[in-house]
C-alpha cells in the first residue's frame, strides 16, 4: 500500500477542488488532503481516485463522491469529541472523515465481504471507528444516544427507531427521496418530539435497504 507524492498531489488538487464546491469548514478539506483514498479502492481503479466522483467498490457498493461527503460531514457539524452514528460503512472513507475531526464513530454495514473488508483496512490505515454487521434501519439501541447520525445510502423513509436514538439537541443527515435522486434532508432535534427539518440539494446514492442482512 504506497502514498506517493504523485498521491499526495493529486489528493491536493482534490482537497482544493472541494473547497472551490462551496465548502468552507477547513477540517474537512485538511481530512480529505490527508486520507489516501486509493487505498479505499480497487488499485486498478486508483487513477480515478482523486477526481471528484462516486466509484463502485464492489458488492453493488459505492464509495461516496468526495464532494458528497463533504456537504454531509458539513451539514452534521462535528465537533470534537462527538459520537455519530454512521449508517452504511461502505469503503469506510466516510468514517475516517469523521475520525480526522475527533469524532468518535460507530459505523453499521450490512453487506458482509464489504464489511469484512473495511474491518481490516481501516485500522491498517490507523483508523479505529466501532464497526458493526447488521441492519442500519434498527440503528444501534446498545450504544445510544448519538450527537449526531449520518446515512450514507439512500432513503425512502427516515427510520424511526434511528430518530429515537438521536440525543435532543443532535443533528440526523439522511438522504431521502426514491431509488434514483434524494434530498439531502438534515434533521435538528429540538426536543423528544420536536424537529427542524432542512432540505439540502439533489444527490444519488444506492438504496438504503430494510430487512435485508446478508
Ligand atoms: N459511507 C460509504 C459509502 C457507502 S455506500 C463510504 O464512505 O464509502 C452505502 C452503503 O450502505 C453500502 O455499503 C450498503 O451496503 C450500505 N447499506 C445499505 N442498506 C443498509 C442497511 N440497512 N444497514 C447498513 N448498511 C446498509
Amino acid at each position: 500500500m504506497i502514498d506517493s507524492y504523485k498521491h499526495k498531489g493529486m489528493r491536493h488538487k482534490l482537497a482544493e477542488a472541494i473547497r472551490d464546491k462551496g465548502i468552507t469548514d477547513e477540517r474537512i478539506i485538511e481530512a480529505i488532503n490527508k486520507i489516501p483514498r486509493h487505498l479505499f479502492m480497487d488499485s486498478s481503479f486508483e487513477k480515478f481516485a482523486y477526481s471528484d466522483v462516486p466509484f463502485p467498490i464492489g458488492s453493488g457498493q459505492t464509495i461516496s463522491q468526495p464532494y458528497t461527503v463533504a456537504v454531509q460531514t458539513e451539514l452534521l457539524e462535528v465537533k470534537k469529541g462527538d459520537k455519530i452514528l454512521e449508517i452504511g460503512t461502505g469503503s469506510g472513507y466516510q468514517a475516517c472523515v469523521l475520525l480526522e475531526m475527533g469524532a468518535k464513530v460507530y459505523s453499521i454495514e450490512r453487506q458482509r465481504n464489504l464489511f469484512d473488508k473495511t474491518r481490516l483496512l481501516l485500522p491498517s490505515l490507523g483508523y479505529n471507528p466501532k464497526m458493526f454487521y447488521g441492519d442500519g434501519y434498527k440503528g444501534l439501541p446498545a450504544f445510544a444516544p448519538f450527537d449526531k447520525v449520518i446515512v450514507t445510502a439512500g432513503a425512502i423513509e427516515v427510520p424511526e427507531d434511528v430518530l429515537k436514538q438521536l440525543q435532543v439537541g443532535g443533528i440526523m443527515v439522511i438522504p431521502v427521496g426514491n431509488e434514483k435522486t434524494q434530498k439531502m434532508i438534515r434533521i435538528k432535534k429540538i426536543s423528544e418530539n420536536e424537529f427542524d427539518k432542512s432540505e439540502n440539494g439533489n444527490f444519488a446514492f444506492v438504496p438504503f435497504l430494510k430487512d435485508k442482512v446478508r
